[in-house]
C-alpha cells in the first residue's frame, strides 16, 4: 500500500475494523517513511458483473462510475458526498443480490433513479435525461409514465 504523501511502499496498520456497512475493513496506517498517517477501506469483491451498455458492448461493473455520475447531476446543488456513496453501495449490493453475470446499463439507471428521486427532484430529472438520453420532452413524459413521480 503505497503512502499518498510521499509514494513510499512500506506502511504498517495501527488499526483496523469493520466499517459501519459491515462488508468492508478499514485500516489506519502510517508510513514508515514520513510518518504521515492515512485510512485505506478493503472491500469484499464479488464476482464480476458486466453492464450490458445501450450498443451491446460489455463492461464490469464499477460502483465509482455510478458515483460520478450522481455527483455530475448534482452539480452544483448542495448533497453530502457520503450520501452519493451510500447510494452507490446501496445500487451495488442490489446488483449483487440478483446473482447475475450481466445486467443493462437501464436496468441500474433505474436503481439509481428510485433512490435519487427521494434525494434530490432536480438531480433526478438531470440524471435521467443524461441516462437514458432524452432528447425532447415527449420521451421525458413516456419516462415520468413509466417510472412514476
Ligand atoms: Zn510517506
Amino acid at each position: 500500500m503505497r503512502c499518498p504523501f510521499c509514494a513510499h511502499q512500506e506502511t504498517s496498520v495501527l488499526e483496523s475494523r469493520v466499517a459501519e456497512d459491515g462488508q468492508s475493513l478499514r485500516r489506519r496506517r502510517e508510513c514508515q517513511k514520513c510518518q504521515k498517517r492515512f485510512t485505506t477501506f478493503e472491500r469484499v469483491e464479488g464476482p464480476t458483473v458486466f453492464v450490458i451498455k445501450r450498443d451491446g458492448g460489455r463492461v464490469p461493473f464499477d460502483r465509482e462510475k455510478i458515483v460520478t455520475g450522481v455527483i455530475k447531476s448534482f452539480d452544483k446543488r448542495p448533497v453530502s458526498i457520503d450520501l452519493i456513496r451510500q447510494l452507490a453501495d446501496e445500487v451495488e449490493r442490489e446488483v449483487r443480490r440478483r446473482e447475475v453475470s450481466e445486467i443493462p446499463s437501464k436496468t441500474i439507471g433505474k436503481m439509481v433513479l428510485r433512490r435519487l428521486r427521494n434525494i434530490d427532484r432536480v438531480a433526478w430529472l438531470r440524471f435521467a435525461s443524461v441516462y437514458f438520453e432524452l432528447s425532447d420532452i415527449t420521451e421525458f413524459e413516456k419516462l415520468f409514465e413509466k417510472i412514476g413521480n
